[in-house]
């Protein structure tokens, strides 16, 4: 049973990270399912959202930033959207409590320790943001603390002090971030307690989470969401695969205990490192990963006459090039698995796609951010039968 809506959350308009707060958690479902039926409704049936059961504190990566008030005080929450006005936050609606919690200790670790939070008008002052990471399924939380300069007065009895507190936490980090910039994290990095990452299990695999890894935000609906996209696959154990975008290999390697091969493509050399260190801490022997342009590395698979049955494709906002899309068209996979986080661009590649032989088989909407706008989506599509076999399945 899902809790009873009780109304916005009272930060909603000054935060702007939830755009459906004013719905109550079935009408969001309700207006997603038609969002994706009116951009992908004229490929064919779209099936009925899937939601989560509890769409409450599922971010397992919670970010604050620090700052001052007028009163010289110190505060700590999200930025007003599109500026850089700090909403003090210290509970979310959508964020891990944990992680809500350990960032409000901070805060005032901060004024018993006199250190300062960041100033970026002065561009002075020690805390920039704080990131936590967690493992829901290891229960393993990583702190970030993100600050101005390497110096950091009182470091071990500030750990020491934080851990007394939060002895949930398994390993602190801090990141020199010295730059006038509005990413997070900057280069320097050191380990102030523990290993320096965290781990977590996802469809029966452990993956490691480092500081600045790209991984899921929330876990329990990206095993639906992956469930749906091996389901629509149809791997029998045979299948040559390819996992396009693969990030850190999470498709991939969930995809790999189904298929014969597979082989991912990720542009950030970071995330491609991840994912080879993810097969091997696995015992996974028939995935590989590369670093490039997925576009490119298939053109170049294509030329070399190697062929593909699978490929999962999980491309950003943007969606696909035209490059990719052609080097798909050219490597002729029987099945394509297309999840997007983008409806609109992804209206764009299916009609390409088409208009190509390319058929859609099923389109299934999958809630991975409850309380905002956005929506994510599981395509397949497979080539269209000689034998003129052109019907959606119903
Ligand atoms: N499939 C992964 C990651 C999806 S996010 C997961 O589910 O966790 C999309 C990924 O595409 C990012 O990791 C990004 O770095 C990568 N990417 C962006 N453009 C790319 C390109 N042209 N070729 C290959 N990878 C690209």
């Amino acid at each position: 049973m899902r809790p009873t809506y009780t109304g916005p959350c009272p930060l909603a308009k000054k935060c702007g990270g939830c755009q459906l707060q004013n719905m109550e958690y079935e009408r969001q479902l309700h207006f997603k399912e038609g969002k994706v039926r009116a951009l992908l409704g004229r490929f064919g049936r779209v099936k009925p959202i899937l939601g989560m059961e509890y769409p409450y504190h599922y971010r397992n990566k919670v970010q604050a930033a620090f700052g001052v008030n007028r009163h010289r005080e110190i505060i700590s929450g999200v930025y007003q959207s599109s500026t850089h006005r700090i909403v003090p936050v210290d509970s979310c609606r959508i964020e891990d409590r944990a992680a809500d919690a350990i960032i409000v200790t901070i805060r005032r670790l901060l004024k018993d320790f006199h250190l300062s939070a960041y100033d970026e008008r002065q561009e002075k002052g020690f805390l920039r943001h704080v990131l936590v990471k967690r493992g829901f399924a290891t229960g393993q939380i990583m702190v970030v603390l993100v600050t101005s300069t390497p110096v950091f007065t009182a470091k071990k009895h500030f750990v020491a002090a934080l851990l007394t507190e939060h002895p949930e936490i398994t390993t602190i980090v801090q990141n020199v971030n010295p730059y006038y910039t509005s990413l997070v994290l900057g280069k320097q990095q050191k380990v102030l307690y523990g290993p320096g990452y965290i781990e977590d299990v996802l469809c029966g695999l452990t993956f490691r989470i480092s500081a600045a890894s790209f991984y899921q935000i929330n876990p329990v609906q990206t095993e639906v969401l992956y469930g749906k996209a091996m389901e629509v696959a149809g791997l029998t154990g045979k299948e040559r695969v390819i996992d396009a975008y693969c990030g850190i290999g999470t498709i991939g390697l969930t995809a790999s205990r189904l298929a014969s091969e597979v082989i991912g493509v990720e542009l950030n050399g970071d995330a491609v490192r991840d994912a080879i260190a993810n097969a091997k801490r696995n015992g996974i022997r028939n995935a590989r990963f590369y670093p490039g342009d997925a576009g490119e590395w298939m053109e170049a698979m294509a030329a070399e006459k190697e062929q593909a049955d699978v490929v999962f494709m999980d491309p950003p906002r943007a969606g696909s090039d035209r490059r990719f899309l052609d080097s798909l068209l050219k490597l002729a996979p029987s099945r394509v698995v297309y999840i997007s986080c983008n409806p609109e661009t992804q209206a764009r590649d299916l009609a390409y796609l088409i208009q190509k032989g390319y058929r859609v088989r099923s389109i299934q909407p999958v809630d991975m951010f409850p309380w905002t706008e956005h929506v994510e989506t599981v395509v397949l599509l497979s080539r269209k039968k000689v034998d003129g076999e052109e019907k959606f399945p119903a």
